[in-house]
């Protein structure tokens, strides 16, 4: 039985390192960001430590390996067909160290093995290799091998995964029926106010839905974007448990607006809190790689916020996978 006596607070982390960016940018022009996820992460662990709060590290798969061997004897059976080829990293195989050691860009069975010793926080997929659902000559097949190199890796560490977030929101509902079969149990969907639309592929690229995302994180555009319990849907097997909003990283340029980008995540915290719904936060660990005292600032703000509602409120933070048990 679902319990509905107090709210929750759910904190995604798409863990991926260069595999989230492979399409965009390269090493050389996102280094900082990049070099600075192994500083980012112990950190993360320690904050979370001191407020008691569990995280949910939705991984790439290729992450996972500890060398090239071990990676490439995982890929999947099917290679993902993208029409545009950018969307594939597995041309970019070849450039890439041979380990963690040699290639803290591609590599992470260090820091993943760091965040399992915490045996808090849950691991969850972002699919092996970023793949993405929603984009033109990928099947269903092979979006079907891509999870299970994903959990076949994840398996050798140990790790049994449970949630899936999918690379850049890319929510193909026709897909979550494979996840199921697999074992996973919930997914993160997208808010459902219609400017974090990412399944109309076009009104998600324009400059302007930029422009009102991007307003949306400092005043409030879209409402809370917070969610009633009773209201989660479980689609063929898994439950959506949906965003609420996208922790921004610190700009430099809109330094002066930062404490109102905070307030705006702390009120619909204490919304959630007071109506007993679920606030669903999330970002990346390379966000924080960039001026990384004034992102973990912000954080700390955040985690104090959460107490003060625990203590008031009941709110309650949980993983991923433990939400939808409950639901
Ligand atoms: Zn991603």
């Amino acid at each position: 039985m679902m319990d509905v006596s107090n709210g929750y607070f759910v904190i995604s982390l798409d863990f991926e390192i260069h595999w989230g960016v492979f399409d965009k940018k390269s090493v050389a022009e996102y280094k900082e960001n990049l070099e600075n996820v192994k500083l980012v992460i112990p950190r993360l662990l320690e904050l979370a430590d001191k407020y008691n709060i569990k995280l949910t590290f939705a991984t790439v798969g290729f992450l996972f390996a500890e060398n090239k061997q071990e990676l490439t004897s995982h890929n999947p059976k099917l290679l993902p067909n993208y029409t545009d080829l950018n969307f594939s990293p597995y041309n970019k195989l070849d450039s890439i160290g041979e380990n963690e050691t040699e290639d803290e860009f591609h590599y992470a069975s260090r820091l993943i093995d760091l965040i399992k010793q915490t045996k808090k926080h849950e691991i969850g997929t972002h699919t092996y290799s970023h793949y993405y659902c929603l984009e033109d000559g990928q099947t269903k097949e092979e979006f079907e091998a891509d999870l299970i190199a994903a959990i076949s890796l994840a398996a050798k560490k140990g790790i049994s995964i449970k949630s899936i977030v999918f690379p850049r929101n890319q929510v193909n509902t026709n897909y979550l029926d494979i996840c199921s079969k697999h074992g996973i149990t919930s997914y993160r969907g997208i808010e459902t106010h219609k400017i974090y639309n990412t399944l109309d592929r076009n009104f998600n690229k324009k400059q302007s839905t930029r422009a009102l995302r991007l307003i949306d994180s400092y005043l409030n555009l879209t409402g809370h974007n917070t969610y009633k319990l009773e209201n989660l849907n479980t689609i063929s097997g898994l439950t959506n448990i949906p965003s609420s909003t996208f922790l921004r990283p610190y700009s430099k340029k809109l330094s002066m607006f930062d404490s109102l980008k905070i307030s705006r995540v702390k009120n619909g915290m204490t919304h959630a809190a007071k109506h007993k719904e679920l606030f669903h936060l999330w970002w990346h660990p390379h966000n924080f790689g960039k001026h990384i005292e004034d992102n973990f600032k912000g954080l700390e703000e955040i985690f104090i916020h959460y107490k003060i509602l625990n203590n008031n409120f009941n709110f309650n933070n949980v993983t991923m996978e433990k939400l939808a048990s409950l639901v």
